[in-house]
């Protein structure tokens, strides 16, 4: 099975024009970023694998990813958390409700083994029939998905007028808009970002970690955005995107970015934007009653 070749939408928010890659269309459950991310792991045959192994939050975007790529590939998935909260085992949502559905197997670490996933998995032997995942496809696996994404993002801007073309997507790990960067530059695209996890240095030191010294370029509006977190600035940004698009957009990522490109934009001149939905639709199942509860005014 090969996934590839999503369509490219129009839309304006903000008085933005932009187009937007539609990644959360690559298929109805294995889409976005961390299908990106893990598809070669889909198109390369792994005929010894039977058990795909990864490690995470268990409302991560990556546990539904990676539970749809092991029904795809009839792999068993298991997946790793510290601890599963009482409230999602009793009423299970979003990701995790996804994933459990698919099949994936959940091994609660801190009750079990008294430790953090990473360091149960530190010591865990790798058998011949199983293959780990590093948290949320922070790998050099996921450059071959990535970079088919930067051909078919040249394939397509080929066949616009010619422009100056900027690439904008948020950030977490930063693996995917650095080997988009590394493809697109030599096409004179710009790529921007923003770091939606832990700050612009933190987000420097993961693409040094991955070996690059030339870098997409960081937008930011001053101060750090911590993950996870709730801002009404992002919610009421979610709801604009929302209202003025209506194309639902990732509740964790997306409206950062759009805080920032809503500032930086207007700086720019004739430039064309192209913006990279990454999907993560689905954990907004536990994200917006979060925010309702908290705004509930808005
Ligand atoms: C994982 C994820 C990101 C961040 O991707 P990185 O490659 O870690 O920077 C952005 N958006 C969505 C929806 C994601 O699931």
């Amino acid at each position: 099975m090969k996934l590839k070749h999503t369509p490219v939408t129009r839309h304006c928010c903000s008085n933005i024009e932009f187009y937007l890659k539609r990644d959360d269309w690559l298929h109805p459950q294995f889409s976005g970023n961390k299908a990106r991310k893990f598809m070669a792991l889909l198109d390369d045959t792994l005929p010894h694998i039977e058990t795909l192994i990864g490690y995470g939050s268990p409302q991560a975007n990556s546990l539904y990813s990676m539970a749809a790529l092991a029904n795809l590939k009839q792999w068993q998935l298991r997946f790793y958390v510290d601890h599963i909260p009482s409230w999602l085992k009793q009423h299970p949502n979003g990701n995790y409700r996804a994933a459990l559905e698919l099949g994936a197997e959940l091994i609660e670490t801190r009750p079990t083994f008294d430790c953090a996933p990473e360091h149960y998995l530190n010591d865990y032997k790798v058998k011949d029939n199983e293959l780990l995942v590093p948290e949320g496809g922070r790998s050099p696996i996921a450059k071959q998905g990535v970079t088919q994404l930067a051909t078919e993002i040249l394939e397509w801007t080929s066949q616009q007028p010619a422009s100056h073309w900027v690439v904008a997507l948020p950030s977490g790990t930063g693996t995917t808009s650095l080997y988009l960067h590394q493809t697109l530059k030599e096409h004179h695209i710009e790529v921007v970002t923003c770091s939606c996890v832990g700050g612009d240095e933190y987000l420097i030191q993961q693409w040094q970690e991955l070996g690059a010294d030339d870098f997409p370029s960081i937008l930011n509006l001053g101060n750090k955005h911590h993950f996870g977190k709730l801002y009404e600035a992002d919610y009421l940004m979610w709801q604009k995107l929302q209202a003025q698009t209506e194309v639902e957009f990732d509740l964790l990522y997306d409206p950062f970015m759009w805080r920032c490109l809503e500032t930086w934009w207007p700086t720019q001149n004739n430039k064309q934007l192209l913006y990279i939905h990454q999907g993560g639709i689905l954990g907004n199942e536990s994200m917006l009653p979060r925010y309702q509860r908290k705004y509930r005014s808005c």
